[in-house]
């Protein structure tokens, strides 16, 4: 790697860098070291390099002229010798900040330009034009660029192959695995009665190993909680948790952390109020609107934000039928519904309303057969989810449309779409429904905000009385950080969403593979590959039992549902298994396994180990 220096103080820099393994590696050609003193530069008399602020202010600045010409001439003679453009670093307390990544980065370059800064700084019009990236060590000010170039260069170096002799030096340094180093000992083994730890001076491999993996896990956690949590995240973690449960709930991604940090530090006045604030505030919701609006190809003012998906399908089943009582007694859902839709409808019996559950196939997909016959000239409305919580099953909601409105337009088809959002791509127009609803905690968003898409026209009553926000719908202040959270969710969910599904697709299948190679047709399979979002998986192992599985897999960091989250501490036996005609000793062993784009092969494979172990040992206690 070449790198060329740019100051006013080359020796500061030379020096630093002259002994030791950055000197070695410069004696063995590994790296070509090269100082420019920015002074023989200047077309100034006096070899002037810097003058005072445009607008006042105390000190000089390095002005533009010198550090052009510096650089250009370093640019040139390194193109003499094969290189290309150089990658131009600018040493900046203004810069981001140093670590083990950007160095290892940086040491990708095979030419970089460092310019030391000097006095108060440097004319922006040069660091616009010539540099590419500005770096700082630390959150304090030195006087001058040098020792912070020595400290970039001395770092970057390690990472050039060749620098730090075999390629697994380093491995166990602070950082490299997300930890910080576990402590060292040399001789004497006692030191002014202080002892090495035995474990070192035992011989065992093993154990040491495990020893010092414990210490510089205790050490980060203490001294840098910051890093731990990253490395709880990261495949260096043995302990790592193996999150298969995203239909429950997904983990929030740090940006939409941040959203929702930002809002309520910024956005904190109530939407409502006419004040500045407020209408700070409004400005932001209405965005958030439109984010979401465009997710679904709907208009700003088809979108009602709830606190839940749950409450979205409350306000479309009861809202609607309460606005429209002329429209029809018979209701219509499909027998796998979750219960916000299923208990929904069934607290309509008591107001008069007949309620019909519509049969679905052992794939556990809507019978559109049974459907068309169920419809008749009272039916008011239609509710049938988008993607089945507990299966995965995808439902034909373009083809139920067209069902229902080649008998009778006028019935209004809506779906719970809370697990095919942000996996899907979904046009409400294309799809035909009249009302859909989604939540923002099943995308990596926040918990506590869902909305519900009602199609321009469609009357609806609230729910909620109060001050009426969200256009009389939903009284209650906005949960604005969690509403621009949604927003944010949303759009990282939608931004490669094609992508996203085929990556979750290819981790389902290898899933399903390593099952079926193992198992063969030992285990049951309830979600059909063929009609089911790949997001969800799920699976019998009986005669084990689920809740002793999941309690098994939960003890090794793993997690799983049994049947849907919200309904799986009742006792009763999942509904959607049963609808789809399971036998009850397959429906008493069956797992939901879900995943999400976040999912991993290397978790895959991780997950099925521990899934096969578990199951081994509960085997072997069933049959006990
Ligand atoms: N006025 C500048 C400011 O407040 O950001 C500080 C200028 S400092 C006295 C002079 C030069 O030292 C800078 O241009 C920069 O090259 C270098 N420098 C100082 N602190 C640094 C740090 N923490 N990281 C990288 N470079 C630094």
């Amino acid at each position: 790697m070449k790198i060329d220096v740019l100051t006013l103080f080359p020796e500061m820099v030379k020096t630093a860098l002259s002994e030791s393994i950055v000197g070695r590696a410069v004696n063995s050609g590994h790296i070509d070291l090269g100082f420019y003193q920015i002074r023989d530069y200047s077309e100034n008399k006096q070899n002037k390099v810097d003058d005072t602020p445009y607008g006042g202010g105390p000190g000089m600045l390095m002005t533009c002229q010198p550090l052009a010409s510096c650089c250009r001439a370093a640019t040139e003679n390194a193109a003499a010798k094969g290189f290309g453009k150089p990658y131009t670093v600018l040493m900046s307390p203004r810069g981001t900040k140093l670590d083990a990544k950007t160095a290892k980065r940086l040491a990708g370059n095979p030419y970089m330009i460092v310019v030391c800064g000097h006095y108060e700084g440097i004319d922006q019009r040069f660091i616009d034009a010539f540099c590419d990236e500005e770096i700082s060590i630390g959150d304090y000010v030195l006087t001058g660029g040098e020792l912070p170039a020595a400290v970039l260069i001395d770092t970057v170096s390690r990472f050039v192959p060749g620098v730090l002799g075999s390629p697994e030096s380093g491995g166990d340094e602070s950082f490299e695995k997300l930890l910080l180093e576990y402590p060292q000992y040399t001789k004497p083994a006692t030191f002014e009665g202080a002892d090495v730890p035995e474990v070192l001076t035992g011989g065992n491999h093993a154990d040491i190993e495990a020893w010092r993996l414990k210490e510089a896990e205790k050490i980060t956690k203490e001294r840098r909680p910051d890093l731990y949590e990253q490395y709880e995240e990261s495949a260096f973690c043995e302990k790592r948790v193996i999150y298969f449960d995203n239909s429950a709930t997904t983990r929030q991604t740090p940006r939409v952390t941040a959203v929702v940090a930002e809002t309520a530090r910024k956005f904190y006045g109530n939407p409502s109020s006419l004040t500045r604030l407020g209408m700070l505030a409004e400005k932001e919701l209405t965005a958030a609107r439109g984010v979401i609006a465009g997710t679904v190809g709907a208009d700003r003012n088809e979108i009602t934000f709830t606190a839940s998906g749950t409450e979205a399908n409350n306000l479309a089943i009861k809202g609607y039928l309460a606005a429209n009582k002329h429209s029809g007694s018979k209701v219509i859902v499909s027998a796998v519904e979750h219960p916000s839709v299923l208990e929904t409808a069934k607290s309509l019996e008591s107001l008069g309303y007949k309620v019909e559950l519509c049969p679905v196939d052992g794939r556990g997909v809507i019978d559109i057969k049974a459907l068309f016959e169920m419809i008749d000239s009272d039916t008011a409305l239609i509710s049938v989810m988008t993607v089945n919580s507990e299966t995965g099953a995808i439902m034909p909601i373009k083809e139920i449309a067209a069902v229902k409105n080649s008998i009778n337009p006028k019935i209004i088809l809506h779906t719970d779409c809370v697990q095919g959002y942000g996996k899907l791509k979904i046009d409400v127009k294309d799809l035909g429904c009249d009302m859909l609803t989604a939540s923002a905690h099943k995308i990596h968003g926040p918990r506590g905000a869902g909305f519900l898409y009602a199609r321009r026209g469609i009357r609806l009553a609230p729910v909620t009385h109060g001050g009426g926000q969200e256009s009389g719908l939903r009284s209650g202040t906005e949960n604005l950080p969690a509403i621009r959270g949604f927003a944010a969710a949303a759009e990282d969910a939608f931004k490669d969403i094609g992508e996203s599904y085929e990556n979750v697709k290819r981790a389902r299948n290898l899933f399903r593979e390593l099952l079926l190679e193992k198992y063969g047709d030992k285990i049951h399979i309830n979600s059909d590959p063929d009609a089911t979002l790949p997001y969800i998986f799920n699976v019998s192992f009986s005669p084990i039992r689920a809740e002793v599985l999941l309690h098994a897999l939960e003890s090794e960091n793993m997690f799983v549902s049994v049947g849907s989250a919200c309904s799986s501490k009742k006792k009763n036996r999942s509904h959607v298994l049963t609808a789809m005609n399971v036998p009850v000793k397959i429906i008493d062993g069956s797992v939901r396994f879900s995943f999400s784009r976040f999912t991993t092969e290397e978790e895959i494979r991780k997950g099925a180990e521990v899934l096969f172990k578990a199951v081994k040992e509960l085997k072997r206690a069933v049959r006990g």
